[in-house]
């Protein structure tokens, strides 16, 4: 398998290239296929199997083919993950597989000041990654609406769990449009978690690494 079998546009595939990727993981070839068709997904993966590649991907590219890339009035995609080192991560994921289209994205985390993430809203986002407590402060202050999302990303689901954040997680979910795609990661599948996913997906292809 490779990535033009996945059906991927020639920015994506550059950029890619760039990276020096030459052949998807398992989770990329099962995932990214899934998305691309619009169905919900339950990814039952670890960190350091390309997840942050198989969900960042195929929502540039759907971004990219609606045409909204860089000048969308509202988020259009929202990654939540437990922590400031992932959101980082899953950042520069997007920064690096979207070099070559306009996506515009930013990432926001607590513990630091919170003018620079302001900034970066108020400046226009497509993609907005953010660690759960920041996000719901800045909701609450009137910085976010989540309104126009097309897509939602739970990552690392059973760690939110463990770090205590599904009370966050609940405030979130009910803001949230009913007509999205959502796609729901972690690596284990405890009955909470499967309960919770129940609660997020809708119809969901399962894909396990
Ligand atoms: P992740 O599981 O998303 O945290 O990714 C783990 C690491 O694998 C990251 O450093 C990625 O840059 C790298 N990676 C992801 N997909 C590929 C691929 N298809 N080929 C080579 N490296 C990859």
């Amino acid at each position: 398998m490779t990535f033009e079998q996945l059906n991927l546009i020639e920015p994506i595939l550059k950029a890619l290239k760039q990276e020096g990727y030459t052949i998807p993981t398992p989770i990329q070839t099962e995932a990214i296929p899934v998305v691309l068709k619009g169905y919900d997904l339950l990814g039952c993966a670890q960190t350091g199997t390309g997840k942050t590649a198989a969900f960042s991907i195929p929502i540039i590219q759907k971004l990219e083919e609606q045409k909204v890339l860089g000048h969308s009035r509202g988020i259009k995609a929202l990654i939540l993950t437990p922590t400031r080192e992932l959101a980082i991560q899953i950042d520069e994921s997007f920064a690096a597989y979207g070099r070559f289209t306009k996506l515009r994205h930013t990432v926001i985390f607590g513990g630091v000041g919170q003018k620079p993430q302001t900034d970066a809203l108020r400046s226009g986002v497509d993609v907005l990654i953010a660690t759960p407590g920041r996000l719901l402060d800045l909701i609450g202050q009137g910085y976010i609406s989540l309104k126009s999302l097309d897509f939602f990303v739970l990552d690392e689901a059973d760690r939110m769990l463990d770090m205590g954040f599904i009370h966050d997680i609940k405030k979130v979910l009910p803001l949230l449009p009913k007509k999205r795609q959502s796609l729901f990661f972690s690596a284990t599948m405890p009955q909470e978690i499967e309960r919770l996913a129940d609660t997020i997906l809708s119809d969901p292809e399962k894909v396990e690494v």
